[in-house]
């Protein structure tokens, strides 16, 4: 047998009631997962005849873990935090003072609650922008859970404006950590076009072009941003300031887009560009309602996210699941503005295209295997008529009904405990240090 053939040979099947593959739902289906961690089959456990590989019968519903396209984990120490004030002053007076009192063993106490708090809720995966980025893996790490990390670049916490050396910390960090196979993958983390200048943003889009990784930038949030990117720099939106640059020449992560025009639009859509989309988090700071039937009419890669836990205050993804196609129709005037498969690839394949992973999200071969197991014998998903099964699991879904994840083929929650994590000893070191930073 070639290494090749062994990598191959499923060593796992699992087994459900019901296996999603796509928007389709495979009744009694099965998976085949080899020991690299990948998917080798899927389909009825009747077609894929005998195996030699571990069967485990776990029943329920089987589906890919959720995405969570936009994040800033550590900030579960701060969580909750300055509630009622606009974006700016929530910033300044509510979130900075604390957060910018913490030190790297804090953001990794944080980022392993964070991690926890997602697994259990069957989110698999993370987009983070964040300082501390040595601490963000190194929690991941021992979480088990799948990360896409774009290291924070801040111009204004920089006493002289200056990045010192910044970029090339990242450019150094991007070759000691970028390992996708190995759930690992680095990106740029700009904060934002208010933020650095269009000097400082060139330079991060060039470096980011020649390792082909993700710039990951807060974009068009609030009115107030627009305004002042429009008033600050030559009259150009965010998004034409972006081309301008060359920006958009490379993979770019927007997040929020909450007030980009139209012809902004078109023009990410052209560069196939991405948005994260953070309804909650958009809607507890009065951000506004974004136009997400629009961008996707536009061919702009979408994915939603939760944002930090200041502004949400949970990680829990499900809600944002619910929100976007309930937002997308009740803006548009339109029960058609998106649909629950639209929604359901919102929070899987479409976020992990949207951060840069083309071999997640969905359960087909060779797509890694994260896949988390959903307890449907619940009222919630009865009576379960087949045509309704998916607007179910959308609209009535919840992370309360999550009983087991697995990443890469590797059991990280099991019957609602999570493995990777002693729970009660990061909420503890949260509660103390939580509690210092104010
Ligand atoms: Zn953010």
């Amino acid at each position: 047998m070639t290494e090749e053939q062994a990598e191959a040979r499923p060593v796992t099947r699992l087994v459900g009631d019901a296996i999603l593959v796509g928007s389709d739902f495979i009744d009694h289906g099965a998976i085949d997962i080899a020991a690299d961690g990948r998917i080798v089959t899927v389909g009825p456990e009747a077609d894929l005849g005998p195996t030699d590989a571990s069967v485990e019968r776990v029943g329920g519903l089987l589906m890919p873990g959720l995405v969570n396209a936009h994040a800033h984990t550590p900030m579960t120490l701060v969580r909750s935090a300055g509630d009622g004030l606009p974006l700016q002053q929530w910033l300044t007076d509510g979130v900075w003072p604390r957060e910018g009192k913490m030190s790297s063993d804090d953001a990794e106490w944080g980022m392993r609650l964070g991690s926890a708090e997602m697994l259990l809720a069957g989110v698999t995966t993370t987009c983070e922008m964040y300082l501390h980025e040595d601490a963000v893996v190194s929690a991941v790490r021992a979480a088990g859970n799948r990360l896409v990390v774009t290291p924070g670049i801040i111009a204004a916490l920089a006493p002289n404006g200056k990045l010192d050396g910044r970029i090339d910390e990242i450019v150094a960090f991007h070759a000691a950590h970028h390992a996708p196979a190995d759930r690992v993958s680095v990106g740029f983390g700009p904060h934002s076009l208010y933020d650095l200048s269009p000097e400082q943003l060139t330079e991060v889009g060039d470096r980011a072009r020649e390792l082909d990784a993700l710039v990951h930038i807060h974009l068009e949030e609030t009115k107030t941003e627009r305004d002042d990117v429009i008033g600050k720099w030559t009259g150009r939106s965010a998004t034409e300031l972006m081309a301008d640059i060359g920006l958009l020449d490379g993979r770019v992560l927007g997040a929020h887009g909450v007030w980009l025009s139209d012809s902004d639009q078109r023009l990410l859509g052209e560069a196939g560009a991405a948005i994260a989309h953070c309804p909650v988090s958009n809607l507890k700071l009065g951000s506004g309602i974004a136009p997400v039937a629009s961008m996707l009419a536009n061919g702009i890669t979408v994915g939603i996210g939760t944002d930090g836990v200041a502004s949400n205050d949970d990680l829990d993804l499900w809600e944002e699941l619910k929100l976007a196609p309930l937002l997308a129709r009740g803006r548009d005037l339109d029960a058609q503005a998106m649909s629950a498969a639209t929604a359901l690839e919102l929070g899987t394949v479409g976020a992990a295209r949207a951060i840069g992973l083309d071999d997640v999200g969905l359960l087909e071969p060779g797509y890694h295997a994260d896949i988390i197991r959903i307890d449907t014998d619940q009222p919630a998903f009865t009576p379960g008529i087949d045509a309704d099964r998916l607007t179910s699991l959308v609209f009535a879904g919840s992370a309360r009904f999550v009983t087991d994840v697995w990443v890469a083929g590797q059991p990280v929650v099991a019957d609602r405990a999570c493995l990777t994590v002693d729970v009660d000893e990061a909420m503890a070191e949260a509660r103390t240090r939580g509690h210092r930073l104010l």
